[in-house]
């Protein structure tokens, strides 16, 4: 199964894009988490990352796209993947497309989750995610017990420095002006779909594995 998960920042992507990985046993490439570590470390890769980032803008096409033609060629991709967070331009999808074709390989679903700005900021600017395990909060719609804690490992919470609302509001107008056409690279090809990022998360879940069988 190769999928890609599409959306505006805080549409849910990563979270769907968890459980999917998960149930169908097939890793789940975040070029976002792939940054964040790379930023962490202090690569090269990291440190050319790292001021986009803080202001919300993008990476450059070169960084990403190098990034994930290396990370499908390992042997986990051999089952298949879902992309989170790429492609993020027209054309990191045209050179997905080259990649893909190079191996004889091609996209199985391109899924859209789609969702309104005001509640875009609003869910981005309060969730928060367990350093141990991964697990999202947010600080009106998902409360942990314990302020800072986590329900499920008593690991810490963290935020990430990009969520706050002004660079929230820059990733946003970012998404529509480059990503957004990206729907229109894929919606020609017959594998296109839209799901409802407003509906609960569990529905949306459900809607998605509907798509992917
Ligand atoms: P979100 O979808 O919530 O904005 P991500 O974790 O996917 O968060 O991405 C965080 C940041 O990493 C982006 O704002 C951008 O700077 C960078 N980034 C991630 N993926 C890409 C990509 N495919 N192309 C360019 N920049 C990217
Ligand atoms: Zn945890």
């Amino acid at each position: 199964m190769k999928l890609i998960l599409m959306g505006p920042p805080g549409a849910g992507k990563g979270t769907q894009a968890r459980r999917v990985a998960e149930s169908y046993g097939v890793p789940q490439l975040s070029t976002g988490d792939m940054l964040r570590a790379a930023v962490k470390a202090g690569t090269e890769v990291g440190q050319r990352a790292k001021a986009a980032m803080e202001s919300g803008g993008l990476v450059t096409d070169d960084i990403v796209v190098g990034i994930i033609a290396d990370r499908i060629g390992e042997a986990d991709c051999g089952k298949g993947f879902i992309l989170d967070g790429f492609p993020r331009t027209v054309a990191q999808a045209v050179a997905l497309d080259a990649m893909l074709a190079e191996r004889g390989l091609h996209i199985d679903h391109v899924i859209d989750i789609a969702a309104d700005t005001e509640a875009l900021v609003s869910r981005i600017t309060g969730r928060s995610t367990c350093a141990k395990c991964g697990e999202g909060y947010h600080a009106v719609h998902k409360k942990p017990a314990v302020a800072g804690v986590c329900d499920k490992c008593g690991g810490n919470l963290t935020t990430r420095a990009d969520d706050n609302e002004e660079t929230v509001r820059n990733r946003l107008a970012v998404y529509h002006q480059q990503t957004a056409p990206v729907i229109d690279h894929y919606r020609n090809g017959g594998t296109f779909r839209t799901v409802d990022g407003m509906l609960p998360m569990d529905t949306v879940y459900t809607e998605l594995c509907a798509i992917l069988g």
